[in-house]
């Protein structure tokens, strides 16, 4: 997109807003299934919490991906923007039973992470196949955050306790259709990422009657200039030779499966917001926006990089800010940070505000979430409306008790 059409944008719409590339989702799309056209069945499930607007989902959808979902009110979603139950995946962390019956009770696959739920919903539900996350103890990812592959994480089944999913499978007579991993974030190293396939691929072996193996994602995607990412072609090639090999092997072509959900939508996004306030202290100009970590919270929570650039003025001389919201405590989304000049109401574009911004948004200090926009063929549509007040107190209940309190002192 150019700097012209994301400020018609916040002209139309106002500010802060998100908006979304579909060209660059469709990109992304199209350049990891490419990666893999040597594979004969390959799944890629969107993972929803990226980013779950309905438009959003429609549009990878279309593509032809599935989607991997986290909780049910994910999978109603999907359900709701004309997924297919099949074409969906629930892999949930700590959720109760209950909650895997009602999803695989709507024709969901599951994904189970812990041999208690597994023993039990084996034992009730022995004709419905399910897929098992495995946890293969390899460390991918720099951030302690979003890595989730290690040995002390809460995710998945240890490869140590294969003896025991092998016991209960036996026990209950349950089908495993499928075997999972999802290591964390930010695969820097192709190399660590295989040694974990080759982890899940022995442990295959073990079950006779898989239809796929699904390994996750955590592709990076570049925040700057000279950012390291994940080389999704040589990556593509290493892996599609590993897996067809493994499949002659196993005696059965399985299908290979990922759930990318930064590297699909995360350079789509944009998120423009007004600045309101140049502030020169003794130390350094800060540049205060009509924004804060409610509406975008990973430099606050991930120390993530978002470059800042302002559209209003793109070609001016460069400065050095740190941008803060207008959150009552510490909000810095960049400290020192060359932008070209900015004067108050400049309009400035974050990037990387596809995956994990809107999504992670919330309502604190009493704000209203931002609009939501799908820029498509040239053309602006709003996805999202821009909260209001009326939000804010939808779901409040006015108990009316204290009113007659203050009448009686008064
Ligand atoms: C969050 C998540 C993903 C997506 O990770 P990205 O880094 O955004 O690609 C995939 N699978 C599972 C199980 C997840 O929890």
């Amino acid at each position: 997109m150019e700097n012209k059409n994301l400020l018609a944008i916040a002209n139309e719409f106002g500010s802060p807003v998100y908006v979304y590339d579909s060209s660059k989702i469709i990109s992304q799309y199209n350049r990891l299934s490419d990666a893999f056209k040597e594979v004969k069945q390959l799944k890629l499930n969107y993972a929803v919490k990226a980013l779950s607007n309905l438009a959003i989902l429609k549009l990878i959808n279309s593509l032809g991906a599935g989607l991997d979902t986290v909780s049910i009110q994910e999978v109603e979603l999907g359900l709701k923007a004309g997924v297919k139950p099949k074409n969906i995946v629930f892999t949930p962390n700590g959720v109760s039973l209950e909650e895997i019956e009602e999803v695989s009770s709507l024709g969901v696959q599951i994904n189970i992470d812990n041999l208690s739920i597994l023993e039990q919903f084996g034992t009730k539900h022995p004709d419905t196949p399910v897929c098992i996350r495995m946890n293969p103890h390899v460390m991918a990812g720099g951030n302690s955050k979003i890595s989730v592959g290690h040995i002390d994480s809460k995710f998945g089944i240890s490869i140590h306790q294969i003896p025991h999913i092998l016991r209960i499978v036996q026990n209950t007579g349950m089908r495993i259709n499928g075997i999972h991993m999802h290591t964390g974030s930010d695969i820097l190293d192709i190399e660590v990422f295989l040694r974990a396939c080759e982890i899940l691929f022995e442990t295959a072996m073990n079950f006779k009657n898989l239809d796929f193996i699904d390994f996750g994602s955590g592709f990076k995607v570049p925040y700057k200039s000279g950012d390291i990412e994940t080389n999704i072609e040589e990556f593509g090639f290493k892996m599609t030779k590993r897996f067809n090999s493994f499949c002659k092997e196993y005696g059965k072509n399985l299908t290979l499966g990922f759930e990318p959900g930064k590297f699909l939508v995360s350079e789509a996004g944009y998120f423009l917001a007004k600045v309101n306030v140049i502030k020169q202290t003794t130390s350094t100009v800060f540049a205060g926006i009509d924004s804060g970590f409610n509406h975008l919270i990973r430099p606050m929570f991930y120390n993530s990089h978002h470059e800042i650039i302002n559209i209003t003025n793109p070609e001016g001389k460069e400065r050095f800010y740190s941008v803060v919201g207008y959150i009552c405590e510490t909000d810095t989304f960049a400290t020192n940070r060359r932008i070209s000049e900015i004067t108050e109401g400049d309009i400035v574009a974050f990037k990387n505000a596809g995956a994990y911004c809107f999504s992670m948004s919330s309502n604190y200090n009493s704000r209203y979430r931002p609009a939501e926009v799908l820029w498509h063929e040239g053309e602006a549509h709003l996805i999202r409306k821009r909260e209001t007040f009326n939000d804010l107190i939808k779901n409040q209940i006015d108990i009316d008790i204290f009113s007659k309190t203050k009448e009686t002192v008064s």
